[in-house]
């Protein structure tokens, strides 16, 4: 019963790590004594986040590379099965907004939403099912959005790539069950990031937000990995395919 959500020496990487809920849950699995490798794009954030893991007595390595450029995803990946080991647990977490009314809505920041925040979790996906299958074990965790759910004036690019990366969800765990790889997606409610701070610094959006979830607040990075935990432990074996909604109670309510 202790070992059912142990994640003790398991290798999970997660891509967007170097900042807000990737950075939380890579600080939650190294305190539950995984071995987490490190992303972003930018090379001395890597190594910064790195370092601070392995100073509070956590196992880290890092890999800088854009998720959306797939061959350099296919080398970094090699090497982290190479030098790090063989990857237990994936986490497509890296995102970014571009807002916009749709009818104003430039090709390039519908594109480079869906890229990111949807196509990147087909290549890394697919780089890694290469070597999951193989052993015919491992975990893919996807992080989708309240968004994936409910739309928002502004942020149609995110939402269609949100959803996309919701069904996806189903797609790999449709596809990938009989190689005992389970794929499920956390879908966050509104948290207190880099991404959101200009929502949560503007006071008419901070009242709505408070006003509109059950439990009244924002929600905080750190409370994302309990749920992590879940997807990446044996204590999820037999979830497959769903999304949970770590979003205050949003979603349960009108
Ligand atoms: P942040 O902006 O705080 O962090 C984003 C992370 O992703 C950074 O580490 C960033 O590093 C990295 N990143 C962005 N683009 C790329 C890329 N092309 N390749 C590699 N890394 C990249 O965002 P959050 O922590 O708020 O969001 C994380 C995820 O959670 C996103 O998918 C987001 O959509 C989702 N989410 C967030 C919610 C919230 O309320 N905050 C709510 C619902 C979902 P760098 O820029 O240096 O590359």
């Amino acid at each position: 019963m202790n070992n059912l959500f142990s994640v003790q020496n398991k290798v999970v990487f997660i891509t967007g790590s170097t900042r807000g809920i990737g950075l939380s849950l890579a600080k939650g699995f190294a305190d539950a004594g995984a071995v987490v490798v490190i992303n972003g794009r930018n090379q001395s954030e890597v190594e910064t986040i790195v370092k601070l893991i392995k100073s509070t007595g956590g196992k880290a390595y890092g890999v800088a590379f854009d998720v959306t450029e797939r061959d350099s995803a296919a080398k970094n990946i090699q090497n982290i099965e190479q030098e790090v080991g063989p990857i237990s647990v994936l986490i497509n977490n890296a995102g970014i907004h571009r807002r916009g009314p749709l009818e104003e809505l430039s090709i390039d920041d519908w594109k480079t939403v869906i890229e990111v925040n949807l196509s990147s979790a087909f290549y890394v996906s697919q780089i890694v099912f290469s070597y999951m299958k193989d052993r015919k074990k491992g975990k893919i965790i996807n992080i989708t959005s309240l968004n994936a759910e409910k739309a928002r004036p502004n942020i149609g690019n995110y939402s269609a790539a949100k959803g996309g990366l919701k069904m996806l969800t189903k797609s790999m765990a449709t596809e990938w069950g009989k190689y005992n790889i389970q794929t499920n997606a956390i879908g966050p409610g509104y948290f207190k990031t880099d991404l959101t701070e200009h929502l949560v610094n503007d006071p008419e959006f901070d009242r709505w937000v408070k006003s509109e979830v059950p439990l009244q607040r924002w929600g905080m990075p750190e409370e994302l990995i309990g749920t992590a935990i879940y997807l990446a432990s044996d204590a999820s074996n037999y979830i497959n395919g769903h999304t949970i909604y770590v979003d205050g109670g949003w979603q349960a309510s009108l």
